[in-house]
Order: C-alpha cells, then sequence, then structure tokens
C-alpha cells in the first residue's frame, strides 16, 4: 500500500519506498527544503534591495531632517506684523530667512523657535543694580510664546508642537516641522522661579541663563565688550534656578553666558547641557563663541558631561567680515566634533534674529549646502545625522531623564525667592503690623 500511494502521490513516494535506491529520496528532499530557503532568501534579497539600499543611498537629509535649536521667526512677526496671525502667510514668501517653502526646500525636520525678549540694556532701559526696576519682559514673553503657538496652529499640516523628544520624533516622522520653544535669557524671568515653572508649562523646554546683559542668575559674556562680572558667573539663585530646570525637564542653555557661568553650570547641572547657538572660539575669536578649554568639558567619559553645542550661522561670530561663508561654518563644525567629538555638535543658525548671513546659507533652504560640504571633508552618514538632529535629541532625552530621576527621588520644587524681592520679604510684614 505504501508503494501503491506512493505512486499515487509521489510527493510521498520516495520516503515510503523500501528500495534501497536512495537517489529519488534526497533529491525529493533538496527540492522541498532548498526551494523555499531559495525562494526566501531571494525575497529576502529583493525586499533589501527594494527597500533598504535605494533608501540608504538617499542623501542623509532625505531620512533625518535639520534640527535648528535656535530660530529667531517670533521676533519677526513682533516686529513686522505686531504679533498678528492675520497679517503674515508663511505659504509665501516671507521677509526674514524662513517661510514653508525654504522649510521644505532645506529639509527641516523641528525648530526650536526663540522667544525672546530684549534685556534692558539692549534697550537703552535701566532696570537697577538689582534688576528691580519693572519691565514688562514677562508679558512679551508671553505674547512671544503666543504668537509661536498661533503660528504652529495656522498651519498644521507643516508644524506639529512637540514638548518632548518622544514628540519630536513622532512629529518628524510624519513628515511634519516638530516645533518647539526656548526662551532667550533669565531676564526674561523677572527674577522668578515660579515664572520659570509657568514657561516650562506653556511649552518651553529650554532656557538660556542669560542673554548679553547680566542678571540676577548669572554673568553673560555681553556683546561685543564683556560686562564687568556681576557674580563670578553664577549667583546662588542662579544655581537654584539650574536646579530647577533639571527637576522641570528644561535644557539649560548656556550660549551668551560667561566662561565663568558655563564651567560652572558644568559642575551644578546635574543633566546634559545645550549651548543653543554658539560657535568655536579657536576658529574665530569672539567671546560669544566656546573656548577648547570649555569644549573638552565635553563628552561622556569620566569628569566629563554630555552637552551639544548647536553651530550659530551670524557672521560676527563665524569669521572676519566678508569671510563668512557655508566653508567657514564648517570649520567650526569640524573644530568642534574634533575638540568635543562628533556626537556634541549641531545647528543654532539664529536665523531671523541676525540681519546678515554667511555666503551659501542664505536662509532655512540652504542646511544641505552645509552637509555636502562636510561630506567633501569625508564626514559620513553617522556623523551627519547626528549633527542634523540625533546629537541634540539624545541632549534632550538626558535631560528629560534627569528630570524623571529627580521626581522619582522625591525632590521638591525650588522655593527659593530672589533676595532682592521687597514685596514678598519685607512689604507683607509691614503689612500685617
Ligand atoms: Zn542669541
Amino acid at each position: 500500500m505504501a508503494d501503491i500511494n506512493a505512486q499515487e502521490n509521489g510527493e510521498n513516494a520516495p520516503l515510503l519506498s523500501t528500495t534501497s535506491q536512495p537517489v529519488p529520496a534526497p533529491r525529493g528532499a533538496w527540492v522541498r527544503i532548498v526551494v523555499p530557503v531559495g525562494l526566501t532568501v531571494v525575497f529576502a534579497i529583493a525586499a533589501i534591495l527594494a527597500f533598504a539600499l535605494p533608501r540608504a543611498q538617499l542623501p542623509i537629509l532625505d531620512r533625518v531632517g535639520v534640527v535648528d535649536t535656535h530660530i529667531d521667526l517670533p521676533l519677526l512677526l513682533r516686529m513686522f506684523y505686531k504679533n498678528d496671525i492675520n497679517q503674515f502667510d508663511m505659504r509665501a514668501t516671507m521677509p526674514g530667512h524662513v517661510d514653508i517653502a525654504r522649510l521644505r526646500t532645506g529639509h527641516v525636520g523641528g525648530v526650536f523657535w526663540s522667544v525672546f525678549v530684549p534685556c534692558s540694556a539692549e534697550l537703552g532701559k535701566d532696570e537697577g543694580p538689582d534688576f528691580m526696576i519693572p519691565t514688562y519682559r514677562v508679558r512679551d514673553t508671553l505674547e512671544q510664546i503666543d504668537i509661536t503657538k498661533l503660528m504652529i496652529d495656522e498651519y498644521p499640516d507643516v508644524f506639529e508642537y512637540a514638548t518632548t523628544a518622544k514628540g519630536m520624533r513622532a512629529a518628524m516622522s510624519s513628515g511634519k516641522v516638530a516645533s518647539l520653544i526656548g526662551v532667550e535669557g533669565g531676564h526674561q524671568l523677572e527674577n522668578s522661579l515660579g515664572v520659570l515653572r509657568m514657561y516650562y508649562e506653556l511649552g518651553a523646554r529650554y532656557m538660556t541663563l542669560t542673554h548679553t546683559c547680566n542678571n540676577a542668575f548669572a554673568d553673560s559674556a555681553g556683546i561685543g565688550a564683556t560686562p564687568t562680572p556681576l557674580h563670578g558667573g553664577l549667583s546662588p539663585f542662579g544655581v537654584e534656578l539650574i536646579y530647577e530646570m533639571n527637576r522641570l525637564g528644561m535644557m539649560v542653555d548656556i550660549s551668551h553666558v560667561s566662561d565663568d557661568t558655563a564651567i560652572q553650570a558644568f559642575n551644578v547641572s546635574r543633566a546634559p547641557l545645550l549651548f543653543s547657538h554658539s560657535s568655536s572660539r579657536a576658529v574665530h575669536n569672539v567671546r560669544r563663541n566656546v573656548p577648547d578649554s570649555i569644549l573638552e568639558l565635553i563628552g561622556e567619559g569620566e569628569g566629563k558631561k554630555d552637552a551639544v553645542v548647536m553651530v550659530i550661522f551670524a557672521p560676527d561670530f563665524v569669521a572676519d567680515k566678508d569671510k563668512a561663508d557655508v566653508k567657514a561654518v564648517a570649520d567650526h563644525v569640524v573644530h568642534i566634533a574634533h575638540i568635543a567629538g562628533p556626537r556634541h555638535v549641531g545647528i543654532g543658525s539664529d536665523y531671523d534674529g541676525i540681519t546678515s548671513v554667511p555666503q551659501g546659507l542664505e536662509d532655512v533652504s540652504k542646511y544641505p549646502a552645509l552637509f555636502e560640504e562636510l561630506r567633501s571633508r569625508g564626514w559620513d552618514d553617522t556623523m551627519l545625522a547626528g549633527l542634523a538632529q540625533y546629537n541634540l535629541l539624545r541632549v534632550f532625552e538626558g535631560v528629560e531623564k534627569t528630570a524623571m530621576e529627580m521626581r522619582w527621588e522625591g525632590v521638591k520644587p525650588a522655593m527659593a525667592l530672589y533676595d532682592k524681592r521687597a514685596d514678598l520679604l519685607d512689604e507683607i510684614d509691614s503689612f500685617f503690623e
């Protein structure tokens, strides 16, 4: 029966055969095993050819969009359009360096929109030696946050509001420009950690410790002439500020600060640090750029702290007059990568916050020129992807992780008051007398 069945059912026949001739059996087995396995391999190779290889061959920015941590469009919207969402059209050509068409051409994946209000000295105003003469900075910062959110909401097919690294990744993977908020100066807190917490609630995910003026928290590098240090770096209140930013999960930005402030921030901050828009002082010697001695503090080894330096395009910080171009900006990227490592450099252009631009990097459509320049100098896809976004995302995630750890440890919010706050420290007492 077996043989009859075998003959009727040729597929099983060799296996059931009692003959001593083994030839048909292995041949059939090979066919049954080799053909499916072979087909699987062929399909797998075809799948790789169909998807992986062409994708790998795509220019890096087609796969990994650029995240720029410092664009001043909200300031332009304030100055040109008085924060009126009906007065401008991002789908048309905008007057500055940024609009939707140019964001697309430039392969922009994410932006930290800077909500900036000048410090008093920049406005020619005096806020007193203790920074206690009232200003409208909190109002104006809230208006900057407001117009940023209105702008994001106005173009939901283009922008996606994000407040986490995960949210950034999700926005970018759906083809949107991840849109986050950064505050550009501790002066915008008007000396209050409560204001800091409310900015966080409103979406701010980094704050620069100073702008070009000293403030109650820290000393600034100034602009041009360095202001006389007030605290020798961070004040005790500034140390409290960094603690609270760590606890909240807000990136501590040490662009604009004095060297002493930056060095002390490396010691004080539990979380990784951000330079949202700074370049290399060794390449171009201005105080706003980061010296090698501070770049050497950056890293993941013993005695080092994770950080990322987002290279600024402001021509005065890039090169001598009329010398700023895409090659000069690349020099900064390469030098920072050489000293701190290629995992510690990114892009923070300052577009819409600068009145002139490097040749070849005229607006947000031109980022690819920088990547091409670096590729011509031997930068591979991993290094370029780090520059584009991964280095910043790692630092942001490190800051989020620190905040989570501090919450788990049950640490309390910082309740430090500015010691010149007569309204809370003196007036209340006298009120009840
Ligand atoms: Zn700035």
